[in-house]
């Protein structure tokens, strides 16, 4: 029964084309674990911040062979996906095989690299397909004294509206429910649960997650920046001499984009928007700062989870049983100051929140 924060990492990527072409300069710097943001119209005004990693990878690349991006050279100061793995992605494998909950969550407006953290594009995989390697990889070298079994879902929360991405059938109107059990805690009722044998099942099952999340998104006519989409990893583990079962759920979860959000659809759409789409984003802020406040000693009767589908899903992963790790990920360009700065606000209220996570551990049954 441990207590620990919430850790927090930051990553600036490289300029995109068309801050390259607006000639944007970079406003972000960092030294080891802290960041300097820069108030483009005015150079005194500066503000430091300080994480438990922060990742340099705006420049000092360049992309071998494979078209992967490694630093310049050798040692350099460029964070590619393998180092940003290494600190973030280890611990959460180790933490899953130990029993308990871990969480990963990309934040950031959009555009900044949430997914490219995340899942990774092309030769350039990220954090989940990563981990997942490692995870049968480890269950691959371990087989004498457990059992192992994993099981893979992936949904997304759009306009609080809770859809499987594994199901055809899931364009249920209204979308899944999320139910709660004294046990369990909250759930998504009717959510495909795929057991899983090895790392490229995962991935195949990731695509096709993708791509239902691309086309329903095109369909309704909406933005795909606009949804939440989460990744659940069951891993259960039978140690049959101990008789023994250990349980741990870990979740993935690339946010919709933190900016304040235009709508381009009707007025009804609007108005939905302005108060579902955002309800999640908005009402995770809300349970962070509580969360916060709670960790510096102020009276907090109330924690509101229960006010988005997102809240109640991650629950245990803010404040309860779950090793929890954050990314914030942020634009270098001085176009993009006030967004870079909230983010960095965002996630220095994130790093205060202390969980209480253990082992998942029961007799096998
Ligand atoms: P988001 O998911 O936050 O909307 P993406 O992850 O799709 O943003 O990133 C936007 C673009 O920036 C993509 O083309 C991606 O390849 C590129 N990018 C993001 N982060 C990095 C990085 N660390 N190194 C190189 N390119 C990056
Ligand atoms: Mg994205």
């Amino acid at each position: 029964h441990s207590k620990d924060c919430v850790k927090v990492a930051v990553r600036v990527r490289p300029f995109n084309k068309r801050e390259r072409d607006a000639g944007s300069r970079c406003i972000i710097s960092m030294v080891s674990s802290s960041i300097t943001i820069q108030d483009p119209r005015d150079s005194q005004n500066r503000r430091s911040f300080c994480f438990d990693y922060a990742y340099w990878s705006h420049s000092g690349f360049t992309r071998d062979h494979r078209g992967v991006y490694v630093p310049e050279e050798p040692g350099g100061r460029y964070a590619d996906q393998d180092s940003v793995f290494q600190d973030l992605g280890e611990g959460i494998l180790e933490n899953a095989l130990q029993g308990y909950n871990a969480t990963l969550l990309a934040y950031g407006q959009t555009g900044s690299g949430k997914s490219y953290s995340m899942m990774g594009y092309g030769p350039n995989k990220g954090l989940i397909p990563k981990l997942c390697d490692r995870l049968f990889q480890a269950i691959r070298e371990n087989q004498e004294n457990r059992q192992c079994q994993v099981f893979f879902s992936m949904l997304e929360i759009y306009n609080e509206q809770v859809v499987d991405l594994l199901s055809r059938a899931s364009r249920t109107p209204g979308g899944l429910r999320v139910r709660e059990e004294q046990q369990r805690g909250f759930y998504v009722e009717g959510l495909r649960t795929v057991p899983c044998e090895t790392a490229a099942q995962v991935e195949q099952l990731m695509e096709q997650g993708t791509r239902t999340r691309t086309t329903a998104a095109t369909h309704m006519n909406a933005n795909s920046s606009r949804s939440h989409m989460l990744i659940i990893l069951q891993l259960k583990q039978i140690f049959s001499k101990e008789s023994i079962t250990k349980q741990s759920n870990i979740n993935l979860v690339d946010l919709a984009g933190s900016e304040r959000q235009r709508s381009s659809g009707s007025e009804a759409d609007r108005l939905k928007e302005g108060t579902a789409i955002n309800l999640s984003l908005t009402t995770l802020g809300n349970v962070i700062s509580s969360l916060a406040d709670v960790a510096v000693g102020k009276k907090v009767v109330h924690i509101p989870y229960r006010d988005s589908a997102l809240t109640k899903l991650l629950q245990s992963a803010l404040g309860g049983n779950s090793r929890t790790v954050m990314i914030a990920t942020l634009s270098p360009a001085d176009i993009c100051y006030e967004e870079s700065l909230s983010t960095l606000r965002y996630a220095e209220r994130a790093k205060r929140i202390q969980n209480r996570a253990v082992v998942n551990e029961s007799p096998t049954e």
